[in-house]
């Protein structure tokens, strides 16, 4: 079975004086055909996790097991693991048939197996017509099939997959995400994919894990972390544009961010120094809202419209749709959030309280 887990998982580069620990403890339990994305910003330890599961990295602490077995100690080719890089690292002499076969070669698979092995895997990635030619006479997205292609043709319990897409176009990224998706569906292997792209994890995960500086923020399905996200970084790097994030002081049902005092719709969880969160697209502008802002700014994005301006010194985006009359720079207009739509944040700790 294609499970992995990481118990109390760290990594240190480097001794004594030089020494930097750079994951803090990750602890997850990833089910046997589940899709997981490890998403965070560059530096946060993504690959470093990623390559500590396919054996390319030691671990300082604790433990991996895949499937059934412990494998900190054992060697990347026994862990039944296959790996899709951003490079795609092809052999550039090589056919795109060799290229798939030359893994099962140096394993010692019978010919007509691997004969058989690629031309299925072939199949399901479109790849039939191209077997004889070589990396060279590619596009980028054909040779990152062929990446995918030599992966599948193994048959490993878990593919882990290093920011796949990066060096595509944006076009066709978006196009490769769904083969990734159709593939995954059709094999049901356990995958876990490492991407600093939000859009990326968030259409592709079961689950994801938000990291950040070498810790876990949070992990849950893209619909648990978009609508309850844990703290004000998930908060912030999830979803486009960002949550507004309104650093104020709660008393009672009102909410002063610097000079500005906000009546809330419900009360806050408690009194005190609190961080506001709301969502671009759960603002509403209308007559009767609570909240004044002065138009600073509007951005045309094609089917929505970005609305700017600032509320006692913290700056507020706000989603309309491009088709509704956009009101002019320099207006004050009145602002409403269903009591629903906002989150609440500890000041000191930026972790969720309501
Ligand atoms: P990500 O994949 O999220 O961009 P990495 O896992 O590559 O992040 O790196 C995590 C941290 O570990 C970074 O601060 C990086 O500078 C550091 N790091 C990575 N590899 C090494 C190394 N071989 N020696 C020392 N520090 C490293």
């Amino acid at each position: 079975m294609g499970s992995i887990t990481l118990r109390d998982v760290e990594k240190t580069y480097g001794h004594g004086a030089h020494a930097v620990k750079v994951i803090h403890g990750v602890n997850v339990e990833i089910a046997d055909g589940e899709f997981v994305v490890i998403v965070g910003p560059s530096g946060c330890g993504k690959s470093t996790l990623l390559r500590m599961v396919a054996g390319l990295e030691e671990i300082t602490g604790g433990e991996i097991d895949i499937g059934e077995r412990v494998v900190n100690q054992l060697e990347p080719s026994e862990r039944d693991i296959a790996m899709v890089f951003q490079n795609y690292a092809l052999y550039p002499h090589m056919s795109v048939f060799d290229n798939m076969a030359y893994g099962l070669k140096i394993a010692k698979v019978p010919k007509a197996e691997i004969q058989a092995r690629v031309e299925k895997a072939a199949g399901i990635l479109e790849l039939g017509a191209l077997l004889d030619r070589k990396p060279r006479q590619l596009s980028g997205g054909q040779r990152q099939r062929v990446a995918m292609g030599r992966a599948i043709v193994r048959q490993p319990q878990v593919f882990l997959f290093d920011e796949p897409l990066s060096n595509l176009d944006a076009k066709l990224r978006a196009q490769t995400r769904l083969e990734i998706q159709k593939l995954h569906r059709e094999l049901g292997v356990t995958s876990l994919f490492v991407t600093h792209d939000q859009v990326e994890a968030m259409t592709l995960a079961q689950r994801m894990i938000v990291m950040n500086a070498g810790n876990m923020e949070q992990v849950g399905t893209p619909d648990e972390v978009y609508a309850q996200p844990a703290t004000t970084f998930v908060a912030s790097f999830i979803g486009s544009p960002p949550m507004n994030l309104l650093h104020g002081q709660v008393a009672g049902n009102r909410f002063t961010i610097g000079d500005v005092t906000l009546n809330l719709p419900a009360p806050a969880p408690r009194d005190g120094a609190l961080i506001l969160g709301a969502r671009p697209e759960h603002i509403e502008i209308r007559p009767d809202g609570e909240w004044p802002l002065t138009i600073e700014m509007i951005e045309m994005l094609g089917a929505e419209r970005i609305v700017y301006g600032h509320m006692g010194g913290e700056l507020v985006n706000v989603r309309i749709d491009a088709t509704d009359a956009p009101p002019s720079a320099g207006t004050t207009i009145r602002l409403h959030v269903d009591a629903t739509h906002l989150h609440w944040f500890d000041a000191a700790s930026g972790r969720r309280v309501g």
